[in-house]
């Protein structure tokens, strides 16, 4: 039997949009138009497409993970069976018989005896949610609306026109299975297969509901409010219970998982539970000491420069950073001096500073290993002559 997911290079049970997009791109890349109109092209291309009737189509899908293939002669009955006709004669079953009741015995339907319930759980969802930095500092509410699977409001999930019900399949009494007694060399075999007629169901419905095709859901828009945590980092995910794919024919909806991505900030960035930040001082606001208003995600706050900053120091700012995520109390904003040595220095000013530097004796730089205070020099030089 093909494999249509392999055809497709997809995994049972991916979502309706990976079929599509997995036939779009393996249809492109084997159009026999592009690739030569060779014997093997066009078988190739030919099961491309028999790979995406099957698994486009719910029916034909769900048929196919029961072990069917709904494209096979007679209905499916293996498919490509590679012993037909052999040993044909009255009396025994041919081979191929033998060959589908060993292949029935280890694939999905095998071992179902009663009717398949048509009702399933829908599929959970992923969403992306792009989230500003302020919501994860805060925590925030925002609203998500995404494509899904909503019970139909027509028929109620039950996949019938109204006024119709479902009828017992008369193919398998409303066993959903047939059995079969296979008379082979080996002995007499019992098989259960999933009835044809009815996919395995023990229903049929004889007149299925217009406006989901008999489905029980049809594809929708939802919108929820969605509380963002505070703390969240990009790739965290949240669980919301019940708010993804409605099941079909009225099955219990699915999860809806939301995975935040948080927008760059053009002056913090978070590291942990803490914000950081660069602020640019004059140099002489350094030296001498400043209280400078800058306006933070809580608003504004004097971000206090102790006289003799250093370039590189951080002042920091007490539960301005970060909420916890689950917990309580929020971390720091740490701000970064990043010192700025005047240019373009007037007369004058060249002047003042001169005078600076001639008051503190600095008119000639110290030599690098005379600092008393044991500058990078005189550190580098310690561990050449390894002190
Ligand atoms: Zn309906
Ligand atoms: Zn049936």
């Amino acid at each position: 039997m093909n494999d249509y997911y392999a055809i497709l290079g997809l995994a049972k049970g991916c979502s309706q949009d990976e079929v599509k997009a997995a036939y779009r791109k393996a249809s492109r890349a084997h159009h026999p138009d592009i690739v030569g109109h060779t014997p093997a092209a066009e078988e190739r291309f030919k099961q491309i497409n028999a790979a995406y009737e099957v698994l486009s189509d719910p029916k034909k899908r769900e048929m196919f993970d029961l072990g069917v293939d709904p494209l096979a002669p007679g209905g499916g009955r293996g498919g490509g069976d590679p012993f037909a006709g052999f040993g044909a004669g009255a009396g025994f079953a041919g081979f191929g018989d033998i060959f589908e009741a060993v292949f029935n015995a280890t694939s999905a339907g095998a071992g179902q005896r009663g009717p398949l319930p048509r009702a399933a759980r829908g599929r959970d969802q992923l969403e992306r949610l792009t989230i500003d930095l302020a919501d994860t500092v805060f925590g925030a509410t925002q609203t998500v609306s995404y494509n899904t699977y909503l019970t139909c409001s027509n028929c109620g999930g039950s996949c019938c026109a109204q006024g119709s019900e479902p009828v017992r399949c008369p193919a398998c009494q409303g066993r959903g299975v047939r059995e079969r007694l296979v008379r082979s060399l080996l002995g007499t075999m019992r098989t259960m297969d999933p009835c044809r007629q009815c996919q395995g169901h023990g229903t049929q419905i004889p007149s299925p509901c217009p406006e989901c095709s008999g489905s029980g859901r049809v594809r929708g828009r939802r919108s929820i409010e969605v509380d963002i945590p505070a703390g969240v980092e990009t790739g965290n995910r949240l669980r919301l219970t019940g708010e993804g794919e409605a099941g079909p024919a009225g099955g219990p909806a699915a999860d809806l998982y939301v995975e935040f991505s948080v927008r760059r900030h053009p002056d913090f960035t978070r590291e942990g539970d803490d914000l950081l930040a660069d602020l640019a001082i004059p140099m002489t606001a350094a030296a001498l000491g400043a209280t400078i208003l800058v306006e933070t995600l809580d608003g504004p706050r004097d971000v206090v420069v102790r006289p003799g900053s250093q370039p590189g120091a951080t002042v920091v700012l007490e539960g301005l950073g970060v909420g916890r995520l689950g917990q309580r109390g929020r971390g720091d904003l740490k701000v970064r001096l990043d010192v700025r040595v005047p240019q373009n220095l007037d007369d004058s000013q060249r002047e003042l500073l001169r005078r600076l530097a001639s008051e503190r004796g600095e008119e000639r730089p110290p030599a690098a290993t005379s600092s008393a205070a044991g500058g990078v020099f005189t550190r580098l030089k310690d561990k050449l002559s390894g002190r």
